[in-house]
This record gives structure tokens, sequence and C-alpha cells, in this order.
């Protein structure tokens, strides 16, 4: 895996108390109070493995857990961190984290869903996706309907908003070049959309990354242009 400069990891280290030394089978005490609320329409589980959650497979648990089917259930995640004060963190796939083995005192979002009915399409070539869906799998659809622009994106085992967050990239494509807006909540459960402007792409990098108030990227609108042959293309790609 080739990792490093090309694809800038973001370490994750944030458990209160514990040595360095600590490892999992000396985690310390982590509160657990009752989380579930009707209310938020989520489940919420406690210390669940982080080193399940990333593809390195190292890291210990985090005090709270949810799984995000739609992105709806990313907004009542933010409400639910805020009300309760707990820091939030967002994970994709976690191919592009690196977390310590102490863990994160805090409630992790799990951000995948397969769900078909996330990506909508808006017009000619534009697309709006759920922040859980699949990159590998948006890039081969939208390839094989036609459209170029994410053909890149066949061999990225990340979720649309990691993408979106690093801004994504290979064989001489970025995912900066084909979006369009990106739709945030923020620690304060409020919802906008983020033109690209305003997202300052730069290489492997978005200011989403330095924006204090993200709790989550809900969704990203793309536009792709006609291309014939990019399946063709993808599959070359692929194929290096
Ligand atoms: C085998 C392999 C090949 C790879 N090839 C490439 C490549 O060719 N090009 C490339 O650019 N990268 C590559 N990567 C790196 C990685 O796949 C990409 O960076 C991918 O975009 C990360 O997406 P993710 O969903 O896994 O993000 P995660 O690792 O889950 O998260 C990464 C960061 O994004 C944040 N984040 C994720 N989703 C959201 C959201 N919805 N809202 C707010 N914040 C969010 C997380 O909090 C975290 O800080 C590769 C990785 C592996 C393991």
């Amino acid at each position: 895996m080739a990792m490093g400069s090309l694809f800038p990891l973001h370490p994750i280290s944030t458990a209160a108390g514990a040595a360095a030394s600590d490892r999992l089978l000396f985690l310390p005490p982590l509160p657990t109070p009752d989380l579930a609320e009707p209310s938020a329409g989520i489940d919420v589980g406690n210390r669940k493995l982080l080193r399940d959650l990333s593809t390195f497979g190292i890291g210990g648990a985090c005090s709270f857990f949810i799984e995000a089917i739609r992105p709806a259930h990313l907004i009542s995640a933010a409400r639910l961190a805020r009300s309760r004060s707990l820091p939030l963190l967002i994970l994709g796939r976690g191919s592009n984290c690196l977390f310590s083995d102490r863990g994160f005192d805090g409630l992790v979002v799990l951000n995948r869903s397969s769900i078909d009915e996330t990506v909508e399409v808006v017009g000619p070539g534009r697309v709006r996706v759920g922040s859980g869906y699949p990159f590998n799998r948006l890039g081969v659809r939208t390839a094989v309907e036609g459209w170029g622009g994410l053909e890149f994106a066949g061999g990225i085992p990340g979720t649309v908003g990691g993408a979106a967050f690093m801004n994504a990239g290979a064989n001489g494509q970025e995912t900066a070049e084909v979006v369009e807006s990106v739709e945030v909540v923020n620690r304060e459960g409020e919802v906008r959309v983020l033109g690209k402007e305003d997202l300052r792409f730069g290489y492997r990098w978005s200011s989403l990354q330095e924006m204090d108030d993200l709790a989550a990227i809900l969704t990203v609108t793309f536009r792709l242009r006609p291309a014939p042959t990019a399946r063709n293309r993808q599959r070359e790609f692929l194929e290096r």
C-alpha cells in the first residue's frame, strides 16, 4: 500500500488520560452514560474497537458508536454529540486513518452506506451522492453510464465523503475537478451548502480539513462530462 506523501494520513489520537504505552488490554475506564435517545433516530452503542474500522487494523476503543446509513443520521449524530458535549469523529472506510491504541473518548460515526437511493441524478451529468456511498462504486457506475471525471475513483477504497475531505486522486485526475458543491452539517446541527470555491481544494487537501465547526459532510454533488470511452479508460487505470 503506497502511503506517506501521496496519501497524507489523518492520525487520530485524542483519548484523555492514558499513558503513551497503554495498549488495548489496559484501556482506562471510559464513562458510559446511556446516550440512546429515541428522538435521535439512531442507536448508540458503546466501546467499538477502532481497529475493526480502519484499513491499518490498529486502534483502541471509542466510548460511543453509531452506524449512519443515510445522511440524515449524520445530522442526528451531530446534534446528539452537541447535546452531550461529546467529541465527534466521522469515519468512512477508514482507509486514510491511523488510530491510537488509546482509543477515542467520544462518539464515532461509521458512515458506510451502499444504499443506491443516496445517489440522485439532479441533471445531465450532475449527481448528488450521500457521503457514505463507496467512491469506487460511484466511479464504476458513472463510467459505465458514459460519464467522465471519476474514472480514477474505481480504484479508491474510500467513501464519497472521505474523497471530498482529502481531495482523493489518481492517474492524473482528482476529486476537486468534478465537485460542484458539498452539503455539510456543523456542530450546532445546522446544514449548509458549500460551493467549490469555498472548498479551496489543493493536493490531497480541502478547506474542510481546517473547518473547526464541521461535524460531517452529508452529500457531494458532482458535475461530470459526457465520455463514451470512460469505462475503457477506467479499465486501463485499474490494470496499471
Ligand atoms: C489500498 C489503498 C489505496 C489507496 N489509493 C488511493 C489513491 O489512489 N488516491 C488517493 O487519493 N487515496 C488513496 N488511498 C487513501 C484513501 O482511500 C483515500 O484518502 C480515501 O478518500 C479516504 O476515504 P475514507 O472514506 O476511507 O476516509 P476515512 O479514512 O474514513 O477518513 C479520512 C478523513 O476524512 C474524514 N471524513 C471521512 N468522511 C467524512 C465525512 N462524511 N464528513 C466529515 N469528515 C469525513 C475523517 O474524519 C478523516 O479525518 C488509498 C488507500 C488504500 C488503503
